[in-house]
């Protein structure tokens, strides 16, 4: 399918990684490509502009990055953001952010920009969306937070297949236990997934083979905004609330043990009862069998 867009369905003018030219004939498709298609050019970006020192930590062709981009989004009709870099700064802007990056929207602020957030965005996610616009002709709807609806209008819980054993109260308690080895859901052991949004669990990663979850462990939450500067990887969300009841994960499971003590202490009972019903020195009951 990536073959089909890049090779049949674009004409993709510029990309420093698979073009044959280089240096400055790179450079000059570059400016031919703007001059050529004022107003009519996707401008898809991946990484993002370090502003300190006047933005000297990214130089590209000679010159800062931040100039680069900013004087090809002038003449784009819109500008994709490809990966968490370019949508929300990632770790090269992790506090302190030294060299002051910034996600492209800081910089660009009078074009549409569509995010395609992830570390890495997943494959068939970018061409999707490529493949939408030059279908359809048009960008396509976006959420709140400037993503395709399309890809990431779900959690990766909402779609994981870990997502029963989660409603079960069923979870690895440390790495490699017994629990794990059944494949029950990683959330005690930081999974992020009740709140990241992208479609890592209904696509999955490299033609469908697996995703991150698939391999036990639990999802980062590389999509979100933040996600470098959140604490460790493997604490626990504490906030969600995803039982109906207000509870998490820990009261669930103390309510089921709960539950079960109940169930064990009502059979015990019943048990005494019959026993003592049955016991050879008590009467022998005068009612109804039962
Ligand atoms: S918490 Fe993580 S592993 Fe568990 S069901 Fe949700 S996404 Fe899957």
């Amino acid at each position: 399918m990536i073959k089909d867009a890049l090779l049949s369905m674009i004409s993709l003018d510029y990309d420093h990684m698979i073009m044959a030219a280089a240096g400055h004939q790179a450079e000059a498709i570059l400016e031919e490509t703007r001059a050529r298609y004022k107003g009519g050019y996707v401008l898809a970006v991946e990484g993002n502009p370090p502003l300190n020192e006047g933005g000297m930590f990214c130089i590209d062709g000679g010159k800062p990055f931040v100039e680069k981009l900013t004087s090809m989004a002038e003449e784009s009709m819109a500008i994709v953001a490809w990966g968490t870099c370019a949508s929300w700064g990632c770790v090269q802007a992790a506090k302190p952010n030294p060299t002051g990056a910034v996600p492209i929207d800081k910089v660009i602020t009078n074009r549409p920009i569509i995010k395609v957030p992830g570390c890495p965005p997943i494959a068939e996610v970018m061409c999707g969306l490529v493949t939408f616009i030059t279908t359809f002709g048009k960008l396509p709807k976006l959420d709140h937070q400037g993503r395709p609806s399309m890809f990431y209008s779900e959690r990766i819980h909402d779609k994981c297949y870990r997502r029963s054993h989660f409603d079960a109260s069923q979870f690895v308690e440390e790495w490699d236990d017994t629990n794990a080895r059944k494949g029950y859901c990683l959330y005690k052991l930081g999974c992020k997934g009740p709140t990241t949004y992208n479609a890592c669990s209904a696509l999955r990663w490299n033609g469908g083979v697996s995703f991150p979850i698939q391999s036990g462990h639990g999802c980062l939450g590389c999509s979100e905004d933040g996600f470098w500067d959140k604490g460790s990887f493997y604490d626990r969300l504490t906030t969600i609330k995803q039982f109906g009841i207000e509870q998490n994960a820990d009261e669930i499971g103390m309510a089921a043990a709960g539950v079960v003590g109940l169930a064990v202490a009502a059979h015990a009972a019943v048990t005494a009862a019959k026993r003592l019903r049955h016991r050879p020195d008590r009467p022998a009951h005068k009612g109804k069998p039962s």
